[in-house]
């Protein structure tokens, strides 16, 4: 891995109605990188999210990603560069099994009809057991993703959003209403993932983010508050008052 910048958002304002959502944000992360991102609620952590994949556009500043510039692309373009998303709720087709769920999305095919005509080539056979070992479901590879738990699901759309192979994976909450075994299991899951790509996970939990071991970013009123360890950030007053001090 190289030092370069793979993610710049540098500057970034986006309003609503006036408000400001995001205010001045700069957020580099660098090639390998894994990066937690916390903050209250409001904070502008899904509109930060929003604005890198292209589904906001910011009313000033830049997102360059990989040397290209994202702020007048379309989400798909943005997708094809090698940014995949995570929303918070699992959207894995329910009525079928974890392997053609995955080859669907090897395939890069979106409608669940598809499967019935949809062959893996052997090529795709050897990245979907790559897939289901990296996920751990290798001994659910027949189940029908509608009878997995709310963890499993979650970890095959993690899976299928890695056979898209993106440089960078975005996160969103992805422990929320996970037990704590699985929330130890996904803190796995994401390392396992960061060490051949680059990940941004935002959370609210703090026993998650303190399993990932990762730098941490606190957004607060649109704007970054503080950077640094967990350890570090949690000691920083202007934290401790924004989560405390009201
Ligand atoms: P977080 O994800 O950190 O909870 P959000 O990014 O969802 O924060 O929201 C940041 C702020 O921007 C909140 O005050 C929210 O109400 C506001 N906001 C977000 N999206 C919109 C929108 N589409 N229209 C109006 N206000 C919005």
């Amino acid at each position: 891995m190289t030092d370069a910048l793979l993610l710049d958002v540098r500057n970034v304002s986006v309003s609503f109605d006036g408000f400001r959502a995001i205010n001045a944000l700069s957020l580099a992360l660098k090639a390998g990188e894994m990066r937690a991102i916390v903050g209250p609620n409001g904070a502008g952590k899904t509109t930060m999210m929003d604005i890198i994949t292209g589904k906001t556009r910011p009313d000033s500043g830049t997102v360059t990603f990989k040397g290209h510039d994202l702020t007048r692309l379309d989400e798909p373009v943005i997708a094809r560069l090698g940014i995949g998303r995570k929303f918070q709720k699992p959207t894995v087709f329910e009525a079928l099994t974890v392997t053609e769920n995955l080859l669907l999305s090897l395939k890069g095919i979106r409608s669940p009809f598809s499967v019935l005509f949809a062959r893996e080539s052997v090529q795709e056979r050897q990245r979907l057991a790559e897939l289901l070992s990296l996920i751990r479901l290798e001994n659910m590879a027949d189940f029908r993703a509608g009878d997995m738990s709310h963890g499993q699901k979650q970890w095959l759309e993690i899976g299928m959003l890695m056979g898209q192979e993106p440089d960078l994976l975005l996160v969103d909450e992805p422990v929320a209403g996970m037990t704590d075994a699985e929330t130890m299991a996904t803190a796995d899951l994401l390392r396992e993932i960061n060490k051949t790509r680059s990940v941004v996970v935002v959370e609210h939990d703090m026993d998650f983010v303190r399993a990932l071991d990762v730098p941490v970013t606190v957004l607060h009123e649109g704007s970054v508050l503080a950077e640094g360890t967990l350890d570090e950030v949690s000691a920083d007053p202007r934290v401790i008052e924004v989560y405390l001090g009201r």
